[in-house]
């Protein structure tokens, strides 16, 4: 069903609004039922869009952490609806400069790797950078990530093309990798951690030609942009699995999200997508079940570290529950789950200067269970969720694989 279709199903019975962590954290917001279903339906029948009376102000802050969509018993896209609002009205009032680059951080992390390593990482630490930086709209409080000198895939393909012709016999399956522009720019060592697990097991790692899975380009308003990075994807991807059963794996949560089921509701025209799908799949979901079934065959040594765990937002709205806690209890790992809701960031929303305070606001419940957990590590999937929660806790964080990986005798 198409999200617009979603609209009359709408009983205005307000659990969205109940759910909305922007709501609680901000009178700037005003909630999810009327930005969404109820705004939609003014937007339906005025010939500007709908986008002023839906007052962008208003909807703009929105994050896109998809919990209306969770919690409504009525299936209503309340959030795709929220997007596509946005979508329609960034067509015709373009977004400010800080948003193109807040959304377009692969193709600036293709631009920093051309300059020395030393200068990204003190240019983007440096604190005149960051009043700057504050000055254009990106918070100087905002825990931001740096752009690392070798990307994961640059990294995959020297290491690739150095494996011993033994070595490479013993990988006779393959899998295909969707890094994400998180694992690509800023934290290769995941990537690297996953592709350490599935050579064990006898897999090829493979990344496609990739670009951005798009999410930061919509929720910052730049839809035709994701439209052809998707286009993009969904071209190189389909390549990749044509030759039969080959997993596409991600390790982040969003891009997961955008290539299993937001392409097919915001691009429904895109050819080729529901032929992905099926392939599409969570790495964590996937090492758990190779350990299952024993394909995965690794000795991991006990740990007495306590770990929290944190589900990301967009990994709840799959609906495929927590593999990453699952499968850091198949390996004993002493881990609690903190069960405390949004973490606020929503990509790169918490960056901006205008939403630093209202994402803080939104992560507060979960900051305190990490900190009140007295665990040594936070592990979570998403990349930005770690950025959050690190900053507001002073606790470590990491992915559930690399803890895996840490583990492995
Ligand atoms: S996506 Fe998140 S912030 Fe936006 S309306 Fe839904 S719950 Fe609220
Ligand atoms: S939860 Fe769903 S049905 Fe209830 S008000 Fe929100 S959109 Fe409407």
């Amino acid at each position: 069903m198409k999200p617009i279709e979603t609209v009359d199903k709408c009983t205005t019975c307000s659990t969205c609004v109940a759910y909305c962590p922007v709501t609680k954290a901000t009178r700037a917001f005003k909630g999810p039922k009327l930005t969404g279903p109820s705004s939609e339906r003014f937007r339906l029948f005025d010939e500007t869009g709908g986008g002023e009376i839906s007052e962008i102000e208003a909807l703009d802050y929105c994050s896109n952490c998809k919990n209306c969509d969770i919690a409504c018993p009525s299936g209503v896209k309340i959030s795709t609806l929220n997007m596509l609002a946005r979508a329609d009205y960034c067509r015709r009032h373009k977004p400010p400069l800080r948003d193109w680059v807040l959304g377009h951080g692969h193709a600036l992390g293709k631009l920093a790797r051309k300059f020395p390593g030393w200068l990204v990482g003190m240019a983007s630490t440096n604190p005149l950078t960051r009043l700057v930086l504050d000055a254009f709209g990106v918070d100087r409080r905002a825990p931001m990530p740096v752009f690392v000198p070798q990307s994961f895939t640059e990294w995959l393909a020297a290491h690739n093309a150095a494996l011993s012709p033994a070595e490479r016999a013993k990988l006779t399956k393959k899998a295909v990798f969707f890094p994400g522009c998180y694992v690509n720019d800023y934290d290769p060592e995941t990537g690297k951690d996953l592709v350490f697990l599935l050579e064990k097991t006898g897999y090829e790692v493979v990344t496609p030609e990739f670009q951005c899975c798009g999410l930061p380009m919509v929720a910052n308003g730049f839809f035709d942009d994701a439209k052809a990075a998707a286009s993009k994807n969904v071209d190189s991807l389909t390549g990749l699995v044509a030759s039969g059963d080959v997993p596409v794996l991600t390790v982040c949560p969003s891009c997961q999200l955008m290539l299993k089921q937001e392409y097919a509701e915001y691009f429904p025209e895109l050819d080729g997508h529901a032929a992905l799908v099926p392939h599409v799949q969570d790495a964590c979901e996937f090492v758990a079940g190779l350990l299952e079934s024993g394909e995965l065959d690794i000795d991991v040594r006990e740990d007495a570290a306590k770990l929290v765990y944190h589900a990301p937002c967009h990994l709840r709205a799959q609906g495929i529950g927590k593999p990453g806690l699952d499968l850091l209890r198949m390996a004993s790992a002493n881990v609690e789950d903190a069960r405390s809701g949004c973490c606020g960031i929503s990509g790169s929303y918490g960056f901006k200067k205008e939403k630093y305070d209202v994402a803080a606001s939104v992560g507060a419940d979960l900051f305190k269970a990490v900190k009140d957990s007295g665990a040594e590590y936070c592990v979570t999937e998403c990349g930005t969720c770690r950025l959050q929660i690190s900053h507001h806790t002073g606790v470590p964080s990491m992915h559930p694989l690399s803890w895996l990986r840490k583990l492995v005798k």
